[in-house]
């Protein structure tokens, strides 16, 4: 008998580790509440009706087809014994418990709402496929909506859009309902002259934190330049379901919220019942292992580790990837009594993009690019990084077609369509 390695989360993390321990004697179970794998870099774009949600995410039964010794398991894990070396797992059947040898755990991140509970009830997020579609469902309705309202200052308050966070996710999703509303949708309801308005406010008097002032400026000046207001130096005070007030009192009549300004670690951090550091995450050692705990190793979004400098590293796709196969490589060592190898983060750089021709790249912490630049480097990077070919295809047929005809194919209603069906 092979020993048997359970891998919770088929996220970045968790399928690279799958990926690499495939081609090892041993038994993989991978287990994820989704049966489909994310590629979360283009969630935005199927909120803002750019790309399908087929596009940007893959079965992970398929990734594994050819794999006979991974086994992929439908389910939301909801308890982990690191004394009995067992997990429990809730699934369409009931619940079931799987013992391990080693244990993986890459639960990735969840938004953090900092106990504000009226932000968790009236706001979207961009965290998963379904919150990406539930938006686009959100914004279609509210535009069909506008365009029959007779209140002028309620018109408005259906057309207008509060993105609350400068990091990368808030100003791509900024810049993309900006642009759906100005190539797509201003020309379609002009029958009712409708004016969106999107405003991004950001605490900090800058975007993008980790990035160099000259690209925080560009992003600004980029935002600004395709015409989305942004508020910088103020905070969210509060939320209702037809309103946004900031902390300087300003209030935005608006029904959309879109938070994306703070993230924690998964609540499985929580199951494993060591002292977690800031924003819940698990701390690990450079090998990957969960401090204070025998054959259990965490990688990504939920872990915390710091670099030399005494920062931890931040939560992003090439940190989980490599952090997993450090597992990976550590847990054959401790099968085969091999040496063990050290997590060393080599840090190609970081880009968001703003809209068409607008994007800001900070490559190797040493190269800036912004503009058009850093725009064709984004979507190259993007389309290579996509799982499965077929989705790279649809991609790029989709961005060429949207680049040229300004069209977004993909904005239909299916949710409400369903809804009358079944009246
Ligand atoms: C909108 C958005 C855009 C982003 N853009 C970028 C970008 O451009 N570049 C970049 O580097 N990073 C980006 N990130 C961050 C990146 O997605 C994460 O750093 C990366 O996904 C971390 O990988 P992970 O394996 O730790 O977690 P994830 O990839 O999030 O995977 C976690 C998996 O665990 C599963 N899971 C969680 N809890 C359970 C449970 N209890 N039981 C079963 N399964 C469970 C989830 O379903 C998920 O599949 C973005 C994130 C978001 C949300």
């Amino acid at each position: 008998m092979n020993p048997k390695v359970i891998i919770i989360g088929a996220g970045f993390g968790g399928l690279e580790a799958a990926t690499k321990l495939a081609k090892e004697p041993v038994d993989i179970l991978l287990i994820d509440k989704n049966n489909f794998h994310t590629f979360t870099p283009l969630i935005y774009q199927v909120a803002t009706c750019a790309l399908d949600p087929s596009e940007v995410a893959y079965p992970v039964r398929g990734i594994f087809r050819r794999n006979r010794n991974v086994s992929f398991l439908l389910g939301t894990v909801t308890a982990i014994d690191t004394d009995s070396q067992t997990i429990t797992v809730e699934h369409s059947d009931g619940q079931r418990s799987e013992h391990y040898d080693a244990l993986i755990v890459a639960g990735g991140s969840v938004y953090n709402f900092f106990g504000m509970e009226d932000v968790a009830r009236h706001s979207y997020v961009l965290d998963e496929l379904s919150d990406a579609v539930r938006l686009r469902n959100h914004i279609l309705r509210l535009f069909e909506k506008a365009v029959w309202e007779e209140d002028s200052a309620e018109r408005a308050a259906l057309t207008t859009m509060v993105v609350v966070g400068g990091g990368p996710t808030g100003i791509e999703t900024a810049g993309a309902i900006y642009e759906l509303y100005n190539h797509v949708l201003s020309h379609e309801f002009s029958q009712r002259k409708l004016r969106a308005r999107v405003v991004l406010v950001e605490m900090q008097d800058h975007l993008l934190a980790p990035y160099p002032h000259s690209l925080q400026h560009a992003a600004l000046t980029q935002l600004r330049s395709l015409g989305v207001e942004v508020i910088l130096g103020n905070g969210l005070d509060g939320v209702s379901a037809d309103s946004v007030t900031l902390s300087d009192g300003t209030e935005i009549p608006t029904h959309t919220l879109i938070w994306s300004a703070g993230v924690k670690a998964s609540p499985l951090a929580e199951m494993l019942g060591v002292e977690l550091a800031r924003a819940g995450r698990v701390p690990i050692d450079a090998q990957t292992k969960v401090l204070g705990l025998e054959n259990v190793y965490a990688v990504g979004d939920m872990t915390y580790l710091e670099d030399p400098e005494g920062n931890p590293y931040p939560m992003l796709i090439p940190v989980a990837q490599q952090q997993a196969e450090v597992a990976a490589h550590n847990i054959m060592a401790a099968i085969n009594g091999t040496a063990t190898k050290q997590f060393r983060y080599k840090d190609r750089g970081i880009m968001a993009t703003i809209g068409r021709k607008r994007a800001v790249a900070w490559l190797y912490n040493r190269v800036t690019l912004k503009g058009r630049l850093a725009w064709l480097a984004w979507l190259g990077l993007h389309l290579v990084t996509l799982l499965g070919f077929r989705n790279r295809l649809n991609v790029l047929v989709n961005w060429t077609w949207n680049y040229f005809t300004y069209d977004r194919s993909a904005r239909l209603l299916l949710e409400q369509q369903q809804r009358i069906a079944k009246q």
